[in-house]
């Protein structure tokens, strides 16, 4: 029963579809305004503003020239609903205008499509100095390959480390897991996020299936977790919420098996089989029962 929850995410679902079942699709819309506010908003505008932050749903819009705040001000409705189309939702219910001294250092985003690197940190390439030891290695592990290839390798490994160290200094880093560019405060990237999530919704999908009477401390118990991590109180609530849903909806349309009515049950009460007369498990299952 209740086998659904756990295909989704898999192969198939597009990033869209699983940011969507995750309530994640409107924060990574928004994410992706931030990128693309010149176009949102006009290159003239652009020039001497950006999307700042966003707190709960007010826009916060950094303005670098103190002169614009008062047209920018004014410009205020238009902005919201500029943002909420691009969004696609009426995700903006306000904007608020502070003034900034300059923008933000450039972030590497991700999109939909791919990964985009908006700025390559220039001229500081070259001036990187790799440390002893790294070259040391690389040599040593070059030294095997044939004479005519060994020094092009080499120097295109110290190529590439001194980019890579290079933009490590200006703020850019990559996911440690998949690699993909990293948005500025994260530890991991999006989707390895989502992926790790789904693999965790999964777990507790299992466990309450085998045991749907667990209390919120039973299951962090169980679950070996602790009951400050958020992410597993959240997937208790949500995996019981999609499995009630679920038997309700199934009992609504008389499609429910005895099973199914029990199952309720103890997602419900949080009590065990044993607890629960056979009674009370129908008249439960009754209530949801279209009249007809
Ligand atoms: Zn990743």
């Amino acid at each position: 029963m209740v086998k659904r929850t756990h295909e989704m995410g898999k192969a198939g679902l597009s990033i869209p579809a699983v940011l969507k079942e995750n309530k994640l699709l409107t924060p990574f819309r928004f994410f992706q305004a931030k990128r693309d506010w010149p176009q949102i908003i006009g290159k003239q505008i652009a020039k001497y503003s950006y999307i700042k932050d966003v707190d709960k749903n007010c826009v916060i819009i950094g303005v670098l020239n103190p002169v614009w705040m008062n047209q920018l001000f004014m410009y205020s409705q238009e902005i919201q609903k500029k943002l909420n189309d691009y969004i696609g939702e009426d995700f903006v219910q306000s904007v608020r205008f502070v003034r900034s001294g300059k923008k933000p250092a450039p972030v590497v985003y991700e999109t939909l499509e791919g990964e985009e690197e908006s700025d390559y940190p220039r001229g500081r390439i070259r001036d990187v100095v790799l440390s002893d030891d790294y070259v040391q290695m690389v040599r040593q592990e070059t030294c095997h390959l044939p004479e005519r290839i060994r020094g092009k390798m080499a120097a295109l490994r110290f190529a590439q480390e001194k980019r890579r160290l290079s933009m490590e200094a200006e703020g850019f880093r990559h996911c440690p897991r998949c690699g993909r560019w990293l948005a500025k405060g994260e530890t991991i990237c999006l989707l390895c996020r989502l992926e790790d999530r789904q693999h965790k919704k999964k777990l507790v999908h299992d466990l309450l299936i085998q045991m749907p009477w667990l209390s919120l401390d039973q299951f962090v118990h169980e679950i070996g977790a602790v009951r400050s991590d958020r992410l597993y109180v959240e997937l208790y609530n949500e995996v019981r919420r999609d499995c009630i849903y679920k038997l309700i909806e199934r009992i609504h349309y008389d499609s429910d098996t005895p099973e199914d009515d029990l199952f309720l049950a103890l997602f419900i009460t949080r009590k065990t089989p044993v607890e629960l007369p056979d009674d009370y498990v129908r008249n439960l299952a009754n209530r949801y029962r279209k009249k007809e």
